[in-house]
């Protein structure tokens, strides 16, 4: 395939096994864990844990990224679109609430071919927030929750941290198209059936940063419409050495700073415990649920 799924169109040619552009991932989906997990907002992991499916590689590739290990490293093995389907149906078995497609973005197509038929659960593309509008359209019908990161309003942090000086724009542009498809958000007992949850990890010395994507989700987004994780779970990771600034866990101070402006604000959603950063939040990347058992 001629590759421009994402903000980045590279216009790559990515064959079957051997990846072209940014991402550098095959046409293939490659895969580093297919398992229940618990560490999600409490409407999507419930009690018995949200089928995640973890994607190798990245479009986006943040310097702190917590999955580096999968995302820019690119761990894991790749599988054919039956096996992904199949996969559904394991953790569907085992006891999902959803299934949770974990940095999707690069494997819209391959996702897409294995949700030809419906899900009995509702499918959740969690993503890093930085989509096309084009391949967001195409998933119309097939995905019931959306679950973007907005990470930047700044374009300046954004082209650091990020390389993606447009992720702003880009960002906030693939949020409104994704309430636009799930409307409200639509829980049934306790579990989030429908809707479009944005999550905003803050960074050290993002106090402000975070406000400010606040501010954007609450004048964008009347009370009721999507809901809002602020999330204190960071710590440094990935690359983050390379940037003096970040490369320190959140202060609890920060995180109760930003959760303070998040009531002020009104905004309804989920915070995390300040000073909840731990690296139990990585799941193990060890092929679990990826192989046929
Ligand atoms: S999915 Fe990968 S190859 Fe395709 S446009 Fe994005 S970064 Fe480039």
């Amino acid at each position: 395939m001629i590759c421009n799924l994402c903000p980045r169109r590279c216009g790559a040619l990515r064959t079957p096994t051997a990846g072209e552009g940014l991402c550098g991932m095959p046409e293939a989906p490659v895969l580093a864990r297919a398992a229940l997990h618990h560490w999600e907002e409490p409407p999507i992991s419930g009690k018995r844990g949200s089928g995640t499916v973890f994607f190798s590689g990245c479009s986006l590739g943040c310097v702190f990224c917590q999955n580096e290990a999968i995302s820019h490293r690119r761990f894991g093995t790749p599988i054919a679109i039956s096996r992904l389907r199949e996969i559904f149906y394991e953790l569907i078995d085992q006891g999902a609430h959803n299934i949770n497609l974990v940095n999707p973005t690069h494997y819209a197509h391959a996702v897409l071919q294995a949700l030809e038929h419906p899900l009995p659960v509702p499918v959740v593309w969690n993503t890093g927030g930085y989509e096309r509008l084009e391949t967001l359209r195409a998933l119309e019908g097939k995905v019931q929750i959306y679950l973007p990161d907005y990470k930047y309003r700044s374009p300046e942090r954004a082209a650091r941290y990020s390389g993606a000086s447009d992720y702003p724009e880009t960002a906030a542009a693939a949020i409104r198209e994704m309430v636009r498809q799930t409307g409200p958000m639509v829980l049934e007992d306790g579990l989030l059936k429908r809707g479009t949850l944005i999550r905003h990890l803050i960074l050290p010395g993002g106090l402000q940063e975070a406000k400010a994507v606040m501010d954007w989700v609450a004048a964008s987004f009347p009370a009721g419409t999507a809901g809002f994780s602020l999330m204190s779970q960071y710590i440094p990771w990935g690359r983050a050495g390379e940037y003096p600034e970040i490369n320190r866990p959140l202060r609890r101070s920060e995180a109760r700073a930003a959760q303070a402006y998040m009531a002020a604000l009104g905004l309804e959603g989920f915070t995390q415990e300040a000073g909840a950063a731990e690296a139990d939040y990585i799941p193990p990347f060890d092929l679990s649920g990826v192989e046929k058992g």
